[in-house]
């Protein structure tokens, strides 16, 4: 008999996530965004404005979330991380830089993830859970997950529950996000560096959010909802979420979970899938390659 990670009688999960990118989420593209004033304001929109109006909706509705800070970003702004953790919110570790670690050498990778660990450390931080920067994770990035202590990774894609991830340093817990449940997808605009082109409705991205969940009910899925307080700080945004939050409120076999508690539960359950990682391995000639 294995314990299970949903709890009884709940038929899906949800797990709301924040990444607190900011400026990051530019400068990985190219340090010369720091000339860009318009650019940087924009970015700074999430920590200064978006999260705590988001720490308010959280507030109101009385539910648990994950925010997910580079460490850049901690390290520039303590308060907030201390404002988040204080709220009661799990703050995880979002990468150093956000450059992403597809595009690292193992070095670089290995110093960008314990960078980050070390600002945690400083600033009195636990940390249990790691999300690669734009969910680029490598092929050994859940190895240092479990190398440094951590008990999750929230990056890859290959199922919508939680699964184990067995490494050479020790089974790590998978949370698997996806691009349906981003709200980069949904309403990233910004001309330089081209970001993403879109501003979709609120209403639009509140139904199609809603659906999923309800799909996700009959699955016993994981909802892992990502959301960028640069994006989702916008008012008619932040109202869309406050709305689905009540939806989910309303559907008695719904529970909202932060990540860490989901990981706890999902590594107790033996009756989920184990996926080890396994790069495939390519016959010279038969891709083209760059
Ligand atoms: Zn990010």
């Amino acid at each position: 008999m294995t314990s299970s990670w949903l709890s009884p009688g709940k038929s899906a999960a949800v797990a709301l996530t924040f990444d607190v990118d900011a400026e990051t989420g530019v400068l990985s593209m190219d340090a010369k965004y720091a000339k860009h004033a318009m650019t940087m304001t924009h970015q700074a929109f999430g920590p200064d404005i978006g999260v705590p109006r988001i720490l308010g909706i959280l507030k109101d509705l009385q539910v648990p979330a994950t925010f997910y800070f580079p460490g850049w970003v901690a390290e520039r702004r303590p308060n907030l991380v201390a404002q988040v953790a204080e709220a009661g919110h799990e703050i995880a570790h979002h990468s150093y830089s956000h450059v992403p670690a597809s595009s690292m050498t193992a070095a670089e990778e290995r110093r960008d993830f314990e960078r980050a660990l070390e600002v945690f450390k400083n600033q009195g931080v636990d940390i249990y859970g790691h999300r690669a920067g734009l969910w680029e994770a490598s092929w050994q990035t859940a190895s240092l997950v479990a190398e440094y202590g951590l008990l999750y990774d929230s990056s890859l894609m290959n199922d919508d529950r939680p699964y184990h991830v067995p490494t050479e340093s020790g089974s790590v817990v998978e949370l698997p996000p996806h691009w349906s449940l981003d709200d980069w997808e949904q309403y990233a605009f910004l001309p330089a560096p081209q970001i993403g082109s879109i501003i979709e409705e609120p209403l639009k991205v509140l139904s199609m959010w809603k659906y999923e969940l309800d799909a996700m009910r009959r699955y016993n899925s994981l909802f892992m909802l990502t959301n960028h307080p640069f994006l989702t700080g916008r008012a008619g945004r932040a109202e869309a979420l406050r709305s689905l939050i009540e939806y989910g409120q309303s559907c008695d076999d719904v529970e909202f979970v932060t990540c860490r508690e989901i990981a706890e539960r999902a590594k107790a359950d033996d009756s989920l899938a184990t996926r080890p990682l396994q790069q495939p391995d390519i016959e010279a000639g038969v891709f083209p390659t760059s």
